[in-house]
């Protein structure tokens, strides 16, 4: 897996959000009685700057920790 950094351009800017890479990715939520524990969903997800892809459960607003990027192509 590529992960992938995003840098500024050589003007110093950030990238802009028409030009922010998106992932796919299949996102479970792990938490215990969550009404989707165990449930994956693939949504379209904007990278993070530092590369590392975040998200939260919906329903349980719990940070997930099972987020699988699918790769491209
Ligand atoms: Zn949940």
């Amino acid at each position: 897996m590529d992960l992938m950094q995003i840098t500024k351009n050589e003007n110093g800017d950030w990238p802009t959000l028409e030009e922010w890479p998106t992932v796919e990715a299949d996102v479970t939520c792990r938490t215990p009685g969550c009404p989707v524990e165990g449930v994956t969903y693939r949504i379209t997800m904007y990278r993070n700057a530092d590369g590392v892809l975040r998200a939260h459960c919906g329903r349980c607003n719990t940070p997930n920790d099972d987020i699988i990027e699918v790769p491209h192509g």
